[in-house]
């Protein structure tokens, strides 16, 4: 046969029409903007701002010669720190064999959904590659319904509702607290109630709690605790230690999941072999943590909660339905107050808002459709997180212990993220 009038590529039909990762679509167009001279307010993508702790990128440099490949399932010493983290700061007693170690918890996500036999359950909205990670794995997926009173967040009750259409049905929810992309954090007795309803039928949770060190109050609370036999902890570098391009992320699993962990660690074994030798090392010291890196964390939080109270406070007097994060680095405000004045101006759904906003005033943003939300409501994730960290938590060590720094502190050292939200909001006003 001659194939050269056939098509050179054929695209697995579960891949067709799936785009880059939105939120490395928004970055890549505000580097566009930016390289033609406009002045880009970063509010799209969510990266930490705050450089890698010293200690940790210490040991980093300490251990660059370390060039062989690892065990499938992490540095013993690595899954040993893992363990010990979750007892002193969960009071979850794990096993060092329970940990998988990943290149990234995203990866780790991919490789359970596609090992795990069962629906995604996720809220809407949720963090953005949930849902396409279903999509090329084909997994079902069935979005909760929420609420503004309820944070947007998980509810027992819309658990309860979906699971009792086909309580046999085998299910993964994933809850995501502190949440992205509304900052949401779940109270105790929430997670008791949610903990009680997927027990009841067995759905299997998956707790992402890579944004547990930036809880404001310094107190994050995991379902395992009170799920602790149908629960995987996902937690890892990326926010908490500023480290996301070293991809590093681990899952722990309850004993009664190790077939589980088996079938993940053997996919895993097939596919990224092992994760970065010397990251691995390197994470031992950001794992045990320490007193430099309890005050490192402190001073984050104090500095992502001002900016978080800075950015709700402006959204608030623009007439935005929003919540105040809780945690993590967004905010999810909701325009439909000013509906009628949108459309006025030609903007009829959230990805148009955002497109108008960055070509108009240099604000990036992600659309509320790409968590999830219906495409005609006008709600946007918000990252109050486009400064430079490292000044900033230098700065930080002049306030008095427990003093959030004040707006004059955040206009010096957070400039265009409080610029970027004065823009956003003269912008609605307009
Ligand atoms: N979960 C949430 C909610 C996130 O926001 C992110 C990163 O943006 C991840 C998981 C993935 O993190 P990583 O793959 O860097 O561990």
């Amino acid at each position: 046969m001659d194939r050269r009038n056939s098509p050179w590529i054929y695209l697995n039909l579960k891949v067709w029409g799936l785009g880059q990762s939105a939120t490395l679509a928004i970055n890549e167009r505000s580097r566009e903007l930016a390289a033609q001279g406009r002045q880009i307010y970063r509010l799209g993508l969510g990266q930490s701002p705050f450089p890698v702790p010293e200690s940790v990128a210490q040991a980093l440099r300490d251990h660059a010669h370390q060039k062989d490949y690892l065990a499938v399932k992490g540095l013993p010493a690595l899954r040993q720190a893992i363990v010990d983290f979750f007892r002193r700061t969960e009071d979850l007693e794990y096993d060092a064999d329970s940990v998988l170690v990943g290149p990234g918890t995203k990866e780790l996500m991919f490789i359970l959904q596609l090992t795990y036999y069962g629906d995604l359950v996720i809220p809407t909205p949720s963090w953005v590659s949930y849902a396409p990670q279903a999509q090329i794995l084909g997994r079902p997926l069935q979005w909760l319904p929420t609420a503004p009173e309820t944070g947007l967040g998980v509810t027992p009750e819309a658990l309860d509702a979906l699971c009792r259409i086909e309580p046999e049905r085998p299910r993964l929810l994933i809850l995501n607290s502190p949440g992205n992309p509304t900052g949401t954090v779940y109270s105790r007795d929430r997670l008791e109630a949610i903990a009680e309803v997927a027990r009841r039928y067995r759905v299997l949770l998956l707790s992402d709690e890579i944004y547990s060190g930036t809880q404001f109050d310094g107190d994050h609370v995991s379902i395992a605790r009170y799920y602790p036999e149908g629960t995987i902890i996902s937690n890892g570098l990326s926010k908490w230690c500023g480290a996301g391009g070293w991809r590093l992320g681990a899952f722990v699993f309850p004993a009664g999941l190790n077939k589980l962990l088996r079938g993940m660690a053997a996919v895993a074994s097939e596919t990224f072999t092992s994760t970065s030798a010397p990251i691995q090392y390197a994470a031992v010291r950001g794992f045990q943590g320490g007193p430099d890196i309890d005050v490192y964390l402190d001073r984050s939080r104090r500095l992502l909660q001002a900016l978080a109270e800075f950015a709700h406070a402006r959204l608030v007097e623009t007439g935005a339905e929003v919540s105040c994060p809780a945690g993590g680095f967004y905010i999810f405000p909701n325009f439909e107050s000013h509906r009628e004045r949108l459309l006025q101006r030609g903007i009829h759904d959230n990805a148009s808002m955002c497109e108008r906003l960055l070509e108009e005033t240099g604000v990036a943003c992600l659309p509320g459709s790409v968590f999830g939300r219906p495409p005609t409501e006008f709600s946007t994730r918000l990252a109050y997180v486009d400064f430079d960290g490292g000044p900033a938590l230098e700065a930080l060590a002049e306030l008095p212990a427990g003093e959030l720094p004040d707006a004059h502190f955040l206009r010096t050292w957070c400039p265009r993220t409080v610029a970027g939200f004065e823009h956003l909001a003269d912008w609605i006003a307009s």
